[in-house]
């Protein structure tokens, strides 16, 4: 551990070394502009630098296009760069879905940009390659040409004519042992689902609910789910999370979502002048080595499958449902009430 935590540490200060090359004026620019244009990840040792939604990541790998049992969807978006070890989770899952029965294995949704960071539209999080969305539909028996992974709709596991209800013939026993799944993996500390998942979760799951508090309940998230993962051990520059509350999570956490509370619109005052959009977080707000880390040298030889050089419109449109952007769990923000 010594000599891992050495190695992170002198390849850190030598990407440092670089920063002095760096111009003042690139310090000030909004960071997901930055970050969403660069195409290739940094060379050098993978290490998470800063926190979920305000970090970034260097040496980042890729998870290949296609796998025996996954393929990686909406490839226009070139979000599919992580540590290595959430490249191994996303194998392990892969391998696990095929023995519950969940078709031919995941259809993997997105990770992190090939630097991680901010990104121009979706997510607050999946900024340190430890973040990825899996979606909720199983992988077909035949594969997706890169056309149809970027227009295949999402599929909505509610009951969208009741509150905060699954249904039961889209949210099915097998989707509830994918997640259960993914949970019971020593390296997740975190997945993100629908209230109504998590309470389908809480009121279904009868086998061991020792992992049932690392399943939180957050805003969108029923198409997909997204799973993340803890801090590396000894890597001091990945800033962890408090840790999830003990118990199943199925307590007044969860009865909160039930009320009218997350779901309130926020009062107006008609004379108040029209809001202010917020500040972008800029490329200064995050900490100082991810400036480096965006202005290092490419890896050249990190190509993960046949990129499209242009983005296509799918890669460009507002962001739908799916897109929501991850919220920390404990302070969720008003929405359209389901
Ligand atoms: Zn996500």
């Amino acid at each position: 551990m010594t000599s891992m935590t050495t190695v992170l540490k002198a390849g850190l200060l030598g990407v440092l070394s670089l920063s002095l090359s760096i111009p003042a004026a690139m310090a000030d620019q909004p960071a997901k502009q930055a970050f969403g244009a660069v195409t290739l990840p940094s060379a050098g040792v993978p290490t998470p630098i800063g926190s979920y939604a305000k970090g970034c990541v260097a040496g980042a790998v890729a998870l290949p296009d296609d796998g025996p049992n996954w393929q990686a969807m909406r490839l226009s978006r070139n979000r599919h760069w992580g540590m290595p070890q959430t490249v191994a989770t996303l194998k392990q899952l892969a391998d696990d879905a095929v023995r519950l029965g969940w078709g031919k294995g995941i259809l993997v949704g997105d990770m992190s940009q090939p630097r991680g960071g901010p990104m121009p539209f979706g997510h607050a999080s999946h900024q340190l390659g430890l973040d990825v969305d899996v979606w909720f539909t199983p992988m077909p028996e035949k594969r997706l040409t890169p056309e149809q992974r970027e227009t295949i709709p999402f599929t909505s596991m509610l009951d969208k004519s009741k509150f905060l209800t699954t249904d039961s013939r889209k949210f099915t026993s097998t989707a509830a042992k994918l997640v259960m799944t993914a949970a019971s993996y020593p390296q997740v500390e975190r997945i993100f689902v629908n209230p109504a998942i998590k309470k389908k979760l809480c009121d279904s799951w009868t086998g061991d609910r020792s992992n049932l508090g690392k399943v939180r309940p957050a805003y969108g998230h029923d198409e997909h789910f997204h799973i993340r993962l803890s801090c590396p051990a000894g890597v001091a520059s990945c800033k962890p999370q408090a840790a999830v509350a003990a118990g199943d999570g199925c307590d007044k956490s969860l009865a909160w979502w039930f009320t009218d509370e997350p779901w309130a619109k926020p009062k107006k005052d008609p004379n108040a002048p029209p809001p202010k959009p917020p500040r972008p977080m800029m490329l200064s707000d995050l900490p100082k080595e991810c400036a480096v880390v965006l202005n290092a040298p490419a890896n050249r030889n990190a190509v993960a499958g046949t990129r499209p050089q242009a983005a296509p419109a799918s890669a460009l449109a507002p962001m739908g449902d799916d897109d929501m952007p991850d919220l920390p769990d404990s302070a969720p923000s008003p929405r359209a009430k389901p």
